[in-house]
């Protein structure tokens, strides 16, 4: 786990008009779906929203309390699904947005799932081993009743992976009393997880690049790309795309960025950040400064990283034609606008990063099946289902005009009304 370089500063407001900025996206997406403006309310906030006091006791015998958070935002159209974050910025309102983008995401999707998210505000780079795990079980055993593969099912997300989920299962387990693997997903294998789990959300990222590079007609040249976050989800995704041809410019972790115009090999690049701890000082390339990946002359650029990396502000300084947003929320809705403008295509997050859920979604049917796939048949299963979805989404965008965004906002949530009204909470 990349804990050595870890972003600490404060961001101040950031989680509130974080979930602001959903709010937003949803109540236009209600607008033109002509839903009921109390029905858009109601999806805007969580069903249920809980917080926890845990307790660790650390090496030296100091008590550490952490607070931890869980936003089961709706279980409408299956069990809550969602990621648990450990950052020191986590607040209650980042963990509201997060989830309500997961349920935007199932629903578009058309997974038998609800959306949920967790975190915990901690420095998991501070933390010993020992104490990483007693935090792990700790959130796990104060929100305990809540879990379970037919409640709420965790999986990883910023600086949480598989030995993170490997130790959450096994508290859960030891609660329950018997073997629930579907309880959390993103497992190591031989716990139940699924193949492809660990690259899921950058294979499904890469094929909306790639889609979205097909459908604006390719350049000549190498498609050009910068990824900003070379973590999880932005390494697997810059891998992929390498092996597709393309050729990484440019490459950040929160230490710092590095640049080549002749290319980056990011399995190069992942060797020596898992030596030295960070992208920072890559010897294959030169420093750049922390925001100057976003104003590079490149085709694509995957931000990968946090929320809000691009604002109004950066969104004019953008050269690329298509961003594909790994991460979650990394734009702005006012940036998102100004780009739809400038006619920059903006795979949304909610469709770009869909993959880990995806494979999530096969782990958690695989667990209760019982029967598990071999990688070619997950890797089929995503293909035609990050594919499909895109397809959707492009041609609702296409009728309706609108930004791809709020195209796929108006599929997903047009499925979520409908089990809502089914369900009797939304008016007919
Ligand atoms: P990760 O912890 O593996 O990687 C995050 C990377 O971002 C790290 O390398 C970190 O150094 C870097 N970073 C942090 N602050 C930065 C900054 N200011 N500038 C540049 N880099 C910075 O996390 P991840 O799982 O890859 O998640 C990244 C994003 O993808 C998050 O928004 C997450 O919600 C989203 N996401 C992840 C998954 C998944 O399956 N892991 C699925 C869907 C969405």
């Amino acid at each position: 786990m990349a804990t050595q370089e870890i972003d600490r500063r404060p961001r101040p407001d950031r989680a509130l008009s974080l979930y602001e900025d959903a709010c937003r996206h949803v109540r236009a997406a209600c607008r033109a779906l002509g839903v009921a403006e109390g029905t858009a309310q109601y999806i805007c906030r969580p069903q249920r929203f809980h917080e926890v006091s845990i307790p660790v006791r650390a090496d030296d015998g100091r008590l550490l309390v952490f607070a931890g958070y869980r936003s089961q935002h709706s279980d409408a159209l299956g069990p809550c699904k969602g990621g648990i974050r450990f950052h020191p910025a986590v607040e209650g309102d980042e963990v509201r947005a997060l989830a309500l983008w997961m349920t935007v995401k199932c629903a578009l999707l058309g997974l038998p799932l609800g959306g949920a998210k967790g975190g915990v505000r901690c420095d998991p780079g501070a933390l010993s081993g020992r104490e990483l795990e007693a935090l792990s079980r700790g959130y796990v055993r104060g929100l305990f009743a809540e879990l379970g593969p037919d409640r709420d099912v965790p999986a990883p997300d910023v600086y949480t992976d598989a030995r993170v989920m490997a130790w959450m299962l096994d508290e859960y387990e030891r609660l329950a009393g018997g073997s629930v693997p579907g309880s959390i997903t993103g497992k190591p294998l031989v716990l139940g997880g699924s193949a492809l789990r660990d690259e899921a959300t950058g294979r499904g990222c890469a094929l909306m690049a790639l889609s979205a590079m097909d459908r604006r007609g390719r350049p000549a040249r190498a498609v050009r790309f910068a990824v900003q976050g070379f973590g999880n989800a932005g390494a697997a995704t810059a891998r992929i795309l390498h092996q597709a041809g393309w050729r990484l410019v440019a490459a950040s972790d929160s230490q710092g960025a590095v640049h080549a115009d002749g290319g980056i090999d990011p399995a190069d690049l992942l060797a020596f950040k898992a030596r030295y701890g960070s992208a920072a000082g890559y010897p294959g390339a030169a420093a750049l400064p922390p925001d100057e990946w976003l104003a590079l002359d490149v085709d694509v650029l995957v931000p990968a990283a946090l929320e809000g990396a691009i604002d109004e502000g950066a969104a004019a300084r953008v050269r690329a034609a298509v961003i594909v947003e790994a991460a979650n929320g990394p734009v702005t809705p006012d940036a998102d606008e100004l780009l739809f403008a400038r006619g920059v295509d903006v795979v949304p997050d909610v469709l770009a990063n869909a993959g880990g859920v995806a494979v999530s979604y096969f782990e958690w049917v695989q667990n209760r099946s019982g029967w598990y796939w071999a990688p070619g048949e997950v890797e089929a299963r995503l293909r035609d289902l990050m594919l499909s979805t895109f397809d959707r989404v492009d041609a609702e965008q296409r009728r309706a005009g609108c930004t791809p965004r709020q195209a796929a906002y108006r599929l997903a949530l047009g499925r979520l009304v409908e089990a809502l009204r089914w369900r009797g909470v939304a008016g007919t």
